[in-house]
């Protein structure tokens, strides 16, 4: 059998992993953390840095082909293995998404609808930027930014000075906040030979910057629901994608708007595990594989709830709920907002 190679070894490497297992593929986890939680359940480990060239060498030789769980990989990295083993999703893909300027840019260039955006860099930036996007608005960092991190609101032009502060420095943009309805994603992949699936779309509950729950179906029209697959299959052929990809939307009355996409499976689309045949991930694993895409079609009402921080207490008693599934990613401690596991529960 072959061997795929999962850069990052966090709770969806780990779920990657265990759907590869599942269709008789070995999987080799890097990560340079010390005991990632997909190490668990992978074949084969290596915790290294992302610069340390005798490892990453030996990881491209030990797999057939190479995907990530997050888009935050050192480029250096990328190149030294790619010159050795395919990168599904492909370069671009993680070029667009690692800066969220240049994904605006791009999501814009493709004819969608974003947030109003500016380059911020500075107090001068900043400033110009508040005249065309009025406060309220939010200022993020273009890169590294996860779970609201690495963000500031500005509800008025007196909070901009502290938001600036906030970002120390970082490179950011200034996004008008969208007033919308609800929040939704859809999970779309798109295989080798080009042939796109999408997962039906879930509705998400943010708190506090992190994923609360994703409830499906999503409480959309049709003609949003027709919207949102088709520009999730616009993105997907732009970028000659390969994999499952994450596209976060808001639903305004005057259409949808691209909040931001993911080139990986996504916490939003965990419901898939126990609501379709074949779930997000080893819709990710068959794509990257070349396999024909699985039938990703929805047969049950789900809600998906992330397990937080504390909420890991809650494990047990969970566990004996009916009509619940439960998933842990073994990670040792419960600090406040670290994803522990999370459950989906089946409506009847
Ligand atoms: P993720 O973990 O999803 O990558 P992130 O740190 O990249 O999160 P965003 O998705 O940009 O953060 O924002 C987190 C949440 O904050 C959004 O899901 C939404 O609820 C809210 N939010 C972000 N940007 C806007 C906006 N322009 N207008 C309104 N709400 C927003
Ligand atoms: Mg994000
Ligand atoms: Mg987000």
């Amino acid at each position: 059998g072959s061997t795929i190679g999962i850069l990052g070894g966090g709770q969806l490497g780990r779920m990657l992993s265990v759907a590869a297992s599942r269709l008789g593929f070995r999987t080799h986890v890097y990560d340079p953390g010390e005991q990632p939680p997909a190490g668990d359940v992978a074949h084969a480990v290596t915790t290294a840095a992302f610069d340390d060239h005798d490892a990453l060498d030996a990881f491209a030789a030990s797999v057939d082909v190479v995907t990530y769980e997050f888009e935050n990989i050192p480029t250096d990295a990328l190149d030294r293995i790619e010159a050795a083993r395919p990168i599904r999703p492909g370069r671009e893909a993680l070029r667009v998404s690692q800066d969220r300027l240049t994904e605006k840019e791009f999501l814009e260039g493709l004819g969608l609808t974003v947030a109003p955006f500016a380059n911020v860099h500075d107090a001068q930036s900043l400033e110009a930027a508040l005249e065309s996007i009025p406060a309220p608005a939010i200022l993020k960092t273009r890169r590294f930014g996860y779970d609201g991190k690495g963000q500031a609101r500005i509800g008025s032009w007196g909070e901009a000075e502290e938001a600036l502060a906030a970002m120390q420095g970082a490179p950011s943009v200034l996004e008008g906040v969208v007033d919308f309805q609800r929040e939704v994603s859809v999970i779309a992949a798109r295989g080798l030979g080009g042939e796109v699936a999408c997962f039906d779309p879930g509705e998400n509950v943010h708190e506090g910057g992190i994923l609360r729950t994703t409830s499906v179906p999503a409480r959309l029209t049709v003609a949003q629901r027709t919207d949102a697959v088709l520009l999730a299959g616009r993105i997907l052929n732009a970028l000659d994608y390969v994999g499952v990809l994450g596209v976060e939307l808001f639903v305004t009355p005057s259409g949808l708007v691209v909040n931001e996409i993911a080139p990986r499976v996504h916490n939003s689309g965990h419901w898939t595990q126990n609501g379709c045949a074949v779930d997000q991930f080893e819709q990710h694993i068959r794509a990257i594989a070349g396999w024909p895409l699985g039938d990703g079609q929805r047969h049950a009402d789900v809600v998906m709830e992330n397990l937080i921080g504390d909420d890991i207490a809650r494990a047990q008693e969970l566990a004996g709920e009916p009509d619940t599934a439960l998933h842990l990613y073994g990670k040792g401690e419960a600090r406040p907002g670290r994803k522990m596991g999370h459950v989906n529960r089946i409506l009847r």
